[in-house]
């Protein structure tokens, strides 16, 4: 048995007390934690790897409930577009090859990791090369495929011509995902269906993914009322708004993880908040475009409210930040919207969110090993007074995360990446994000 202990640590346990040990241990066996506490572990020391976490906080590994990881290739090209979505990026996707989407994958998922992501809840195209990329950097991953049956390409025209043999491809490519990724490694990568948005899939393929879902006994991950446009299509085409197209589809409920919601009226709260539907908030990427949902409703209502990064940035400090900070700004109350709440929705709770409850999301006795450690003596962490989390939220940078273990195995040990070789991916990720862009560019001339 592997045993490995890390002691004279800051522990926060995000338990559900919040328990936080000024100084205390936490003891890994194999692919689980053994034992979490105060003080000095006082059991048996033979065979055990230790490490001092003097210096050091230790947390549960972050949940990112939203990313594509291949989305880091849009920074910077997106971020000041008022039509980058829809206008740019869409298209660009529509240059990429599996290979991209392989090296694109490595890249983004050595960027969750850094700063401490030990799970993302994923979706993208190509997504064998996905899974294979995320699996190779050691992420923990619910991972989908994106599911449409228009051309991502035509959308910047407003052109929603279904393609019925194109959504069944795709169907197929997710059923290809299942077989050969759901469980893997000890459960370390589930899967689940991706119907991409509810503008992108007909009422019919939504219909099906929601039937193969109950079949294969997997949730789903879609994007829910992202645009005005979105919206407005619905009601043409139903006479529905986006949330009430998932309850007519079946794909609304707990098994349900759905992006966004930002154009939402007061009846599609109570559906979410009813239905158990988790809303997954991207609040830096939404705080960017100037999008919001109506969160003040959304809490009050009591809708499950779990914290994800999307892509161009995925960093879940800034994120948390930008979480208290707009949610605030929208009338939220402080508690909601406060360091520890956020801490809590970007762990525990997608963790539940996700069915992962009892598995990850806190440092507890039994639970797999996915742990971090951040360095807590740069001077953006001092002073840190009576209360850590406040401290921490506030003010780490993701640069402050030293190591990374995922059930049990170290990922990223003193900053460096373990898993793979982190040249090749800064290298190939750099190449192919610049030969897509160039192709990309090429059709627009
Ligand atoms: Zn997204």
């Amino acid at each position: 048995m592997n045993k490995t202990l890390f002691e004279n640590g800051l522990i926060i346990t995000v338990d559900d007390r919040d328990s936080v040990y000024r100084r205390g241990y936490l003891l890994v066996e194999d692919d689980r934690i053994a034992a979490v506490g105060e003080g000095d572990y006082t059991g048996d020391r033979t065979g055990i790897a230790v490490v001092d976490a003097d210096g050091k906080a230790v947390l549960p590994g972050i949940v990112d409930a939203h990313t594509h990881v291949a989305g880091s290739l849009f920074k910077g090209l997106l971020e000041d577009d008022p039509n980058g979505f829809y206008g740019f990026a869409l298209p660009m996707e529509g240059q990429l090859t599996p290979e991209d989407v392989y090296h694109l994958s490595r890249l983004g998922a050595w960027e969750c990791m850094q700063a401490g992501v030990t799970t993302i809840n994923e979706i993208y195209h190509y997504v064998l090369s996905v899974a294979k990329a995320v699996d190779e950097v050691g992420l923990r991953a619910v991972i989908s495929q994106n599911i449409v049956d228009v051309d991502i390409g035509a959308l910047r025209y407003n052109d929603y011509t279904r393609y019925p043999a194109k959504g069944e491809a795709f169907v197929e490519d997710n059923i290809r995902l299942i077989e050969e990724y759901h469980g893997k490694d000890n459960g370390r990568i589930t899967c689940r269906f991706g119907p991409h948005a509810t503008d992108t899939v007909s009422m019919e393929l939504a219909k099906k993914c929601a039937e193969l879902g109950k079949k294969h006994g997997v949730g789903f991950h879609t994007h829910v009322a992202q645009s005005q446009r979105e919206v407005a299509l619905l009601k043409e085409a139903y006479g529905l708004t986006p949330v009430e197209f998932l309850r007519e589809t079946g794909l609304l409920g707990d098994h349900l993880m759905a992006a966004h919601c930002i154009y939402t009226t007061p009846g599609d709260v109570e559906l979410l908040a009813k239905s158990g539907t988790h809303l997954l908030h991207c609040t830096e990427g939404l705080g960017r475009n100037g999008d919001f949902p109506p969160m003040k409703e959304m809490f009050a209502a009591g809708v499950h409210v779990v914290l994800g990064t999307d892509w161009l940035t995925m960093d879940p400090w800034t994120n948390m930040r930008f979480g208290v900070a707009l949610n605030r700004h929208h009338g939220v109350d402080y508690e909601t919207a406060s360091a520890r709440g956020m801490l809590r929705r970007s762990t525990i709770e997608p963790a539940r969110a996700l069915g992962l409850g009892d598995k990850v999301g806190s440092l507890e006795a039994g639970k797999q090993a996915d742990v971090i450690l951040m360095d807590i003596t740069g001077p953006n962490l001092t002073p840190m007074f009576h209360d850590p989390v406040v401290t921490l939220v506030y003010n780490a940078c993701r640069r402050d995360v030293s190591d990374v273990m995922v059930a049990g195995k170290f990922t990223v040990r003193d900053r460096a990446l373990q898993t793979v070789d982190v040249k090749e991916v800064m290298k190939n990720g750099q190449k192919v994000a610049y030969d897509v862009y160039g192709r990309h560019v090429a059709t627009l001339s």
